[in-house]
Order: structure tokens, then sequence, then C-alpha cells
């Protein structure tokens, strides 16, 4: 099986299942496991924050940051088709006590510093107070899009001129900063906080890691306690992490594969392609999502359903320009 179903479907490398065996370890809830404490170093540094936490998940990540930035009974700013406010079940009322104001994006999934100004409510006898903007980059439910930094930035600034503290879901900012020629810390120059995900083009096989100020990751290490995400000799799962961040600039082969998929379906009969900012590809059908879907994995391709009639395929490292020639022979004959 081809499987392009999420860039989450990688196996670890032989290096990094080295590393987790070799890896120096202690009590990360002490703060004395020195590999957890390098990839935390290094991934600040990367990121271009004063701190970073290594959470064990992305969605944990992101909770984290709501909850830390914000009181409960606060409201939070998103994009309508982000991944914080539809796959993380409803994690920010649960976890956050938040009210969620969805903000229609561009269609590319991009909040407007306008759309950012007009959504912001000030507290006041009646009214609960804008307490968080999240961002998300690259835009999953929009085809992976790629936003500019200056266009996050002037975002950014929206909120902030109304002193609202913003969070950046970078699960793939790897993939937006290498399909720009821009460093990761150029991407997050007016955020507050950021969540990279080491878990899916990066190869790691467990891991996020979450940035922020000294002073918010500070704060956030207890959230991370008390959700349950204190864990103890971490670095075994923190090694293949470190080398993950190692894998930013080998992103560009992804996104390579992922223009020859999108140029080659888009040959085919009764499907649309949507032109990909990095390695997802979106993909409209003719007959169901599913339907299709169905019949991709019957020849041995693997893609999710996004819609009643959009797929999406995720290009990642498991698959080369092979695997995606390969793909599309078998996919013509569905078609
Ligand atoms: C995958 C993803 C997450 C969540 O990461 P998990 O590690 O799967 O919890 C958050 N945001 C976006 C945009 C994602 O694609």
């Amino acid at each position: 099986m081809i499987d392009l179903r999420s860039d989450t479907v990688t196996r670890p490398s032989d290096a990094m299942r080295e590393s987790a065996r070799d890896a120096t370890v202690g009590d990360d809830v002490y703060q004395e496991d020195p590999t957890v404490n390098e990839l935390e170093r290094r991934a600040a540094e990367r990121l271009g924050m004063e701190a970073a936490l290594f959470v064990p998940s992305g969605t944990m990540g992101n909770q984290v940051a709501a909850r830390t930035h914000t009181e409960r009974g606060q409201e939070i700013l998103l994009e309508r088709n982000s991944h914080i406010y539809r796959w993380e079940l409803a994690g920010l009322a649960q976890h956050g006590a938040l009210q969620t104001r969805p903000l229609d994006g561009t269609d590319r999934g991009v909040l407007t510093p306008e759309t950012v100004h007009d959504g912001v409510v000030s507290a006041d006898g009646h009214r609960p107070g804008t307490g968080l903007l999240a961002l998300e980059n690259t835009h999953n439910a929009a085809g992976g899009t790629a936003v500019a930094p200056d266009a996050i930035d002037a975002t950014a600034q929206a909120a902030h001129d109304h002193g609202v503290p913003v969070h950046l879901d970078g699960a793939r900012l790897g993939n937006a900063a290498v399909a720009q020629d821009v460093s990761l810390s150029r991407m997050t120059r007016e955020v507050d906080s950021v969540m990279l995900c080491l878990s899916k083009g990066l190869g790691a096989p467990v891991g996020s890691v979450l940035a922020g100020s000294e002073a918010f990751i500070e704060r956030a290490r207890r959230v991370r306690k008390l959700l349950g995400g204190g864990l103890r000799q971490a670095g075994i799962v923190a090694a293949p992490g470190l080398r993950a961040l190692d894998n930013v600039d080998r992103l560009a082969a992804d996104h390579e594969n992922a223009r020859l998929l999108a140029e080659s379906l888009s040959e085919l009969p009764g499907l649309s392609v949507q032109e990909p900012e990095t390695n997802i590809v979106l993909v409209e059908t003719e007959r169901t999502a599913t339907a299709f879907l169905d019949r991709c994995s019957d020849v041995g391709v693997g893609g999710v359903a996004f819609d009643d009639h959009l797929v999406r395929f995720t290009i990642h490292w498991d698959v080369d320009r092979d695997d995606i020639e390969t793909a599309v022979d078998r996919i013509a004959t569905v078609c």
C-alpha cells in the first residue's frame, strides 16, 4: 500500500531508533532529562523563542497553549476550518472553558487583520472579552497552504493592537518555511507562542514542541502536568525528535513530489486538482470521496476524505518519486 493518508504514517529511521536506544535520560518531570532539555533548547532556538516544552502531541501543545494564555470564560478567535476548532474534540471548551469565535478566512485559510479587528470583543459587564487569537500555518484544511510571514505578522499585530496574545498552530510550520525559503524563526516573529509537530513530515515517532517566552513556558509546564503530559525518561522519545529538527530542509523533496502527483492526477478524467503549495494535494472527485477512496484502497493507494467530494493525499518521506508514479498509475485504473 502506498499510504498517502497523512505525513504521520512515517516509520522512524534507523538513526532515530539508535538515538532512542542510546539516549541519556533522567526524570523530565524534575527537568532532569538531558536529552529533553537539549531538544527544548534547540527547538526554542530554531523557532526564535526564549524557551520550549516537549509535549506528547500537537493537540496537547495547542490545548496547553490556549489554556496558558487565557482565563476561563474568555473568547478565542480562530479560523473556521482550523484544526484547533474542528479536530480537537472541543478541547477549548472542555479544558479551557473558552468560548470559540470562528472567523471566515480567505480560501487559502488566511485571517486578515481586518477580520481580527472586527472579531475582538473587549470585556465589560456583558461581554466575555477576547483572550487569544490562534492562527495556523501551513493551513491543513485549505490544502497545506503556506501563509506568508508578512501576513502572519500583520494579523498578529492586529490582535496585539487590542492587547490580545497570539498562538500559532505550526504543526507543519517547517513546510511553510521551506516552501517560502525562510527560516522557522522568521515565521514566528510576531506571535507569542508556536506549536511544531516533530511527528509529521519531520519523521519522529512521537512528539511536538510548544515554544514561547520563558514565563509562558514555565506556566505551560504546569498545565502540561495537569493534562497528564508530564513524562519521565522522555529522552527515549525526545532523541528522535532532535533528529527530526534536522529534517526541515528535507521537506522540499516532499513538495516536489506533491507537485508531481498533482500534475499527473490533473490529467486523469473525473478529477479536479488544487495546485499544491507544500506536501498536501487536494483532489475534487466526481463520485463521492468515500467511493473514490474505497477504489483507491482496492488498488493499494491510501488517502483521506476531507469532504463529500474532496480527497486529501499527503506526501511524506516514506514515499519517493517512484512511489508517486506507481500511485498515479494505480489511481488511473480507478478513473
Ligand atoms: C496534526 C495537526 C495537529 C495535531 O497534532 P497531533 O500530534 O496529531 O495531535 C494540530 N494542528 C494541525 C494543523 C495539524 O495538522
